[in-house]
């Protein structure tokens, strides 16, 4: 969840160190530090809070041409300085930084302890610098490959040695750890954001893999020192894209780029001529497609919504039982791997741990695993048996907004192409199809009209509760706006299937706690209607999100949002995007850090 940076060549490491703790900064983090090796000696500085804080504490003129950095997600041990990344070993010789949870740390510490090593922070980490120093016999590649024999649980790791110059070993087990190769200059990192200013050729080290790295060389090797041939891939974003341009914050820049990025996500794969769609990365025959007889959406959080949309669309369109499961309870609950279904993991960073975790689970019940992540060359697509690509470029803001309506695009084709195996006809295709193309221009109108949303979370963003009700594709849309409100703006928010309020939740409702109502013209609209009024006959404040030229809800609601009329089956995009303008403006309001919103990271690579 945290970040890495390493860096190695003719340039003075430490502003490379901190630019590039800059663009790890949207993973989520509460401290940070450096350590920079120069002349036989390391030097660190690190701290608690933000990156200008420890920006502010290193000297101008900090001298060292290598070094490695960290911002700290903190597992074991308060935030504070001392527990901050870097870690020194007691002689001072050697340094780290580290990625993940060691999960036999206290046993180590214990024995490290009773041979007199002396700890000075609470981390589980810092043991990894005292067994490095009690291995090292002056090959720190070989110290770190005994010690990640003995170490237990999760780990990219970046270790120097101050007798070692120009020498980072980096190491990695289920926490992600990239190379980039410059010119004459090497550098580490915990994802490609941190490395793009510098080179776009990368090495992705893979769990078990350690690589020694010099400012022209690189070797990687496993635990036995076996030589380990990898490629080199290039990174296809661009610095830009990692940029805010006019836009205040990242996750109003990725609001907005919706129209583009859903259209990035569709491009290339709609098949108009024959109606259906075409998806090379499945890594599945036709025959292998027809033979699905249900499928599996396993993700967390957002991506875990996407799957639920999915899950009515593929019951409605191509008629096969679906249902989405949260990865973390799919992991442990030993699941039931039935011949014939087909499971989709859908994360954005591709490095999310629940989901990671629970597709290798699956896999090794034999089960076909397809992902559907952003990041490309990430740990999911990489390991899994095929998948799609949602190529929004990258997320940056810690709140996810465009990789939900493009991972939504990318099962809505998926939908298409085996729906049209089974009952769904050419002219019912060619209709779905028109359906996703007028999505780009659907959701361009409603962001149009911001300034209508933005007048709405002025009006309520001082409520301390609220309530987001939809139904049927629409529910699972209710508890993504519930959640983009807490995310961001920490205002209490739950979501509930609208049927489902007087079966609880309405207890809750009174002057002072608004409901959120999504209402389409659809078949439950009439239902959704019912449920808006007692909601109404109990005091609560009522604000729609309806279909132009729907009177009845205007009539009945405080206040009404307006989206175009458009295909049934595609209105979650058209209800999400006021949602998510919803959640932004009352964080802007009540002067929230919209980007990195307080206790939560944006890839979570830990359990
Ligand atoms: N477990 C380590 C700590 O608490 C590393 C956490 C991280 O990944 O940032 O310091």
């Amino acid at each position: 969840m945290c970040g890495i940076i390493g860096y190695c060549g003719p340039k003075p490491a430490a502003p490379i160190l901190i630019e590039g703790l800059k663009r790890l900064e949207y993973r989520g983090y509460d401290s940070a530090g450096i350590c920079v090796g120069n002349n036989g000696e390391l030097n660190v500085v690190k701290r608690k809070g933000k990156l200008q804080v420890l920006d502010a504490a290193v000297p101008a003129d900090f001298p060292g041409w290598y070094g490695i950095g960290h911002t700290r997600w903190a597992t074991h041990g308060e935030v504070n300085d001392t527990n901050a990344h870097p870690h020194i070993d007691r002689s001072g010789r050697i340094a780290i930084v580290h990625n993940g949870i060691i999960e036999n740390y206290s046993a180590l510490r214990e024995k490290l302890e009773q041979d007199g090593h002396a700890f000075r922070t609470e981390t589980d980490s810092e043991v990894i610098a005292y067994l490095l120093s009690t291995l090292y016999e002056g090959d720190l590649e070989q110290a770190v490959k005994q010690t990640c024999r003995i170490l237990k649980g999760t780990y990219g790791i970046v270790a120097m040695h101050q007798e070692e110059p120009d020498l980072l070993i980096g190491a990695r087990n289920g926490s992600p750890l990239v190379l980039g190769i410059g010119d004459k200059e090497m550098l580490l990192g915990s994802d490609v954001t941190a490395l793009i200013a510098h080179t776009k050729q990368v090495v992705y080290i893979e769990d078990g893999e350690v690589v020694r790295v010099t400012p022209t060389s690189y070797r990687t090797t496993d635990l036995g020192d076996r030589q380990i041939d990898k490629r080199v891939d290039t990174i296809s974003w661009e610095l830009e894209e990692i940029e805010k341009d006019e836009f205040r914050h990242f996750m109003e820049k990725e609001i907005f780029e919706q129209p583009e990025s859903i259209k990035r996500a569709m491009q290339g794969r709609v098949d108009h001529e024959h109606a259906t769609a075409h998806l090379g990365g499945l890594n599945m025959s036709n025959r292998e497609l027809l033979e699905i007889e249900r499928v599996k959406l396993v993700a967390a959080g957002t991506s875990y919504h996407a799957g639920m949309v999915v899950s009515y669309l593929m019951e409605s369109l191509a008629r096969i039982p679906c249902n989405a499961e949260l990865a973390s309870e799919l992991r442990y609950r030993n699941p039931i791997v039935e011949r014939n279904t087909i499971y989709f993991v859908i994360s954005q960073s591709g490095e999310t741990a629940d989901t990671l975790y629970a597709m290798r689970e699956l896999q090794r019940k034999g089960a076909r695993v397809l992902g559907i992540c952003n990041v490309v060359g990430a740990t999911i697509p990489r390991e899994s048996d095929g998948g799609v690509y949602i190529h929004s470029g990258p997320e940056i803001a810690v709140a996810s907004t465009k990789a939900f309506t493009s991972q939504l695009t990318a099962l809505y084709l998926f939908t298409l192409l085996i729906a049209r195996m089974r009952d769904m006809s050419y002219e019912q295709g060619l209709n779905f199809i028109e359906a996703l193309d007028s999505i780009p221009a659907l959701t361009r109108s409603v962001l149009d009209r911001h300034a209508e949303v933005e007048a709405l979370a002025a009006k309520y963003c001082r409520a301390e509760d609220f309530l987001f009700l939809g139904r049927g594709i629409n529910y699972p849309v209710a508890l993504e706006g519930a959640l983009k409100l807490k995310e961001i703006s920490y205002i209490h928010a739950e979501g509930y299937s609208a049927a489902e309020i007087k079966h609880g939740p309405i207890a809750l409702i009174n002057e002072s706690t608004p409901s959120l109502f999504i209402v389409p013209d659809d078949g439950l609209r009439e239902k959704v209607i019912s449920n808006m009024k007692e909601v109404k006959a109990r005091k609560g404040p009522v604000i729609a999100l309806a279909v132009e030229g729907d009177r009845d809800v205007a009539a009945i609601a405080d206040d009404v949002f307006y989206v175009p009329k458009a295909g049934e089956l595609v209105y979650p995009f058209a209800m999400m995007i006021p949602l998510q303008l919803f959640a932004y403006y009352c964080a802007l309001q009540l002067g929230r850090d919209v980007d990195q919103p307080r206790n939560l990271a944006k890839s979570v690579t830990v359990e």
